[in-house]
């Protein structure tokens, strides 16, 4: 299965095909925002007014069935920091106060919506569908090599009991490994954390490295036990007017990112 977009009117978002939660991965298309936050910012931090920025969530969540009051908004800083949250944290970010520093987020409380931002880093997805659980996590180039896409599945299985064999798991627009160009920190991190399994996820070219996140990605994931994974093929800095990417824009940009609603589980 695969990674799609889904067109209703000016909305344009991605949807995994494995994924049976309510959920989808935001593009720039189809919000209030104006400027370079043109159209759907969902970012509180990015220069927005809060109207806006709640617009654009009453317009998700039009879309995808969830209540702006019940919202939960990671409070991301590049950590591998996974919280558990529930009834207490609905509204956290939007109508409530922010979270502590995390950069992954569980829950199996029906009705909340998770959101993590991304602009370039990779967003993941986690559904069980068997507990109802639901998880997502901002991986960027530090928070892939410390394993944060595991962590994840780890804190749904402590917390809610899922088996990783049943989750259902989705990478969302990065920055491809067609523009990721790095200097030798980012491969000796993935080489020191994953071993020769990443080798083939790193290319050098002269200097530099293109090293391909959504793969590394995949790769913590299948090591979880996660054996069901829709990878997406878009790439925020090819599509940088589709999508926001904090390397094309210097980083005077708004925020996409990854939602999911829990829905409860089938016992
Ligand atoms: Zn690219």
């Amino acid at each position: 299965m695969s990674v799609i977009t889904i067109k209703i009117g000016a909305l344009e978002y991605l949807t995994a095909q494995g994924i049976t939660a309510p959920h989808c991965f935001t593009t720039r298309f189809g919000g209030v925002s104006e400027g370079y936050l043109d159209s759907l910012n969902i970012g509180i931090h990015r220069g927005d007014t809060w109207e806006n920025v709640l617009k654009n969530y009453e317009i998700l969540g039009n879309a995808l069935g969830f209540d702006t009051k019940n919202v939960i908004l990671s409070h991301q800083t590049h950590t591998d920091i996974v919280l558990a949250v529930g009834k207490k944290e609905l509204g956290a970010g939007l109508y409530a106060q922010e979270l502590p520093e995390c950069d992954g987020l569980v829950t199996n409380e029906p009705g909340a919506a998770l959101v993590i931002f991304t602009a370039d880093c990779t967003p993941i997805l986690l559904h069980d569908p068997v507990t109802g659980a639901v998880g997502t996590a901002h991986a960027g180039w530090r928070g892939t090599a410390a394993a944060i896409a595991a962590k994840t599945v780890e804190a749904m299985v402590r917390h809610f009991g899922s088996k990783p064999e049943d989750i259902q798991a989705a990478i969302g627009p990065n920055i491809g490994q067609c523009c990721f160009q790095t200097d030798g920190d980012v491969p000796d991190a993935m080489l020191s954390a994953f071993g020769r399994q990443a080798e083939s996820f790193i290319r050098s070219e002269g200097d530099k490295f293109y090293v391909n996140l959504k793969e590394i990605n995949a790769l913590v994931l299948r090591q979880a036990g996660v054996r069901q994974i829709d990878i997406s093929t878009d790439c925020t800095a090819c599509q940088s007017s589709r999508f926001w990417s904090h390397r094309i824009t210097g980083g005077l940009r708004g925020s996409q990112g990854a939602v999911i609603v829990c829905k409860g589980g089938e016992k």
